[in-house]
């Protein structure tokens, strides 16, 4: 009886001390209350008919389309029917002395020149629901020369999300003063067309997600860069990562003034 008594004791503690070992790792690896939110957005796409391999990607992949492309508007089509969203992706004014492209701003328009570039822009990529910037080293790092087309842009209700091409950047700042929704970008995934950087970029955005619930991913129509994404996406751990759209970013649903675009014109041509 006695040796049963200590044989008891024995077993519990053997239990007690597995039960604090299994709860000691539950508490260390924890998962987070709610998975962290991942945002990627493939911009500069419409120039190449090729780019049509980032439908490839989930739905839930953000499109952020060059306006007065070739292939825009019916990338900007394709996308809308599979419930996809669409952006323009507005070039800007820059450093380096590469080509804009058509539909560009620059700090030397006048604010109604911005406006109507913005606006033909805007027409030319059917249901964008918000702008990120091309480039635009120079136009993002000037508070003044933004003032215009941030008004343009809270006019029409689009969203814009800064893509941070310069450290001096302060168009997210001057979206936030004008109450326009706004978001920034995070992580460039790919301007080194390589595996082993594209990796270190993402392992880079998932470590961000400890700090931010909601990280944002700008990456490119590169072969390598689909394929990639194609293999990180399928393997993302659903209890860690929910893969979003830029729409689910904001709290508040964004809806876009569509018709602000077009009105002027549409107005000037019918006079009744
Ligand atoms: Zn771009």
């Amino acid at each position: 009886m006695k040796q049963l008594g200590i044989y008891c004791v024995i077993v519990w503690g053997m239990l007690v001390s597995q039960t604090t070992t299994a709860a000691s790792l539950t508490t260390a690896h924890q998962p987070p209350q709610a998975p962290a939110e991942l945002y990627i957005i493939i911009d500069d796409m419409g120039y190449r008919a090729t780019d049509e391999r980032a439908f490839a990607l989930p739905e839930s992949v953000t499109f952020s389309i060059l306006p007065h492309t070739p292939q825009g508007q019916a990338f900007a089509e394709r996308a809308h029917a599979q419930s996809r969203d669409v952006m323009l992706h507005l070039p800007m004014e820059a450093q380096s002395n590469k080509p804009l492209g058509p539909g560009a701003i620059t700090s030397s328009m006048y604010a109604n020149e911005i406006t109507a570039t913005f606006e033909a822009a805007l027409a030319s990529v059917p249901y964008a629901i918000g702008v990120n910037n091309h480039m635009g080293s120079v136009l993002t790092a000037s508070g003044q020369a933004l003032q215009p087309l941030m008004n343009v842009i809270k006019h029409t209700g689009l969203f814009f999300v800064d893509s941070r091409t310069t450290r001096f950047t302060v168009a997210q700042q001057v979206a936030r003063e004008k109450q326009i929704p706004n978001a920034r970008r995070h992580v460039f995934l790919d301007h080194e067309q390589t595996e082993a950087f594209m990796n270190e970029q993402w392992q880079r955005a998932m470590a961000l997600t400890r700090k931010h619930s909601k990280v944002i991913i700008i990456a490119h129509p590169h072969p390598g860069t689909i394929e990639f994404l194609q293999n990180k996406l399928a393997d993302l751990p659903a209890q860690h990562y929910a893969l979003k759209s830029m729409h689910d970013y904001f709290d508040k649903p964004v809806v876009p003034q569509r018709e602000y675009a077009n009105s002027a014109q549409a107005s000037a041509a019918a006079p009744n």
